[in-house]
């Protein structure tokens, strides 16, 4: 049995804070891809899956400081949990074993902004529909000329109430990890990445590990 297999969801939920603090530190492992490579031809052991967002600044494997086969990674702009998203994850948890599951935003992201200022049409709009409960969600903020992607303070509530949201919407619509979580066998957590300091955020308060 690979090492990854005998870890629980704590000990993987250190792993990605232990490497984003080496991320953040400046003080990243030498990964050696050649040899890890030829370790990951038949076979991969990824510890951690993420549903993140496409954006070009917030690749996890290189903001958690990991190597090729580590993290399963799942990428929608706005992190959505999409029915195609949720396939990919529980084949990710269910036949790779991944142990925990991070639902990650990040600030200034453009698809949180869209939904802020209630974009439509195209298949642009399409996703933003799975984003809007989250602005409809935020009820902090009152003056309607604030509600948009103007006011930071805005765009950063509704990502977090966004990626609360897309954790709930995995339990929802996916029995196979509601069962996997409810069993402690799978960890799941939502976090967000400062694009500034390149810090991710976990929401350990309402972690469900
Ligand atoms: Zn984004």
């Amino acid at each position: 049995m690979n090492e990854r297999a005998k870890k629980t969801p704590q000990q993987a939920l250190e792993l990605l804070i232990k490497g984003n603090l080496r991320y953040t530190s400046n003080n990243l492992l030498e990964h050696d891809r050649s040899v890890v490579q030829n370790e990951l031809t038949n076979a991969q052991y990824p510890f951690a899956s993420v549903l993140g967002c496409s954006d070009s600044r917030v690749a996890p494997e290189i903001i958690f400081d990991q190597n090729l086969g580590d993290i399963f990674s799942v990428r929608l702009a706005g992190n959505v949990a999409s029915k195609h998203a949720l396939g990919s994850l529980e084949f990710s948890t269910e036949y790779l074993g991944t142990k925990i599951i991070v639902v990650m935003g990040h600030t200034s992201c453009g698809a949180i902004k869209a939904a802020c200022d209630d974009f439509k049409g195209g298949n642009i709009g399409t996703l933003i529909d799975d984003i809007r409960d989250a602005v409809k969600d935020e009820k902090a903020i009152v003056n309607p000329e604030e509600r948009n992607s103007g006011n930071a303070n805005f765009v950063d509530r509704v990502c977090w109430i966004n990626v609360q949201n897309q954790m709930q919407q995995i339990l929802k619509d996916s029995s196979v990890i509601q069962k996997q979580v409810k069993a402690k066998q799978v960890g799941l957590v939502g976090a967000v990445l400062h694009l500034n300091s390149g810090q991710v955020e976990f929401d350990l308060k309402n972690a469900l590990i």
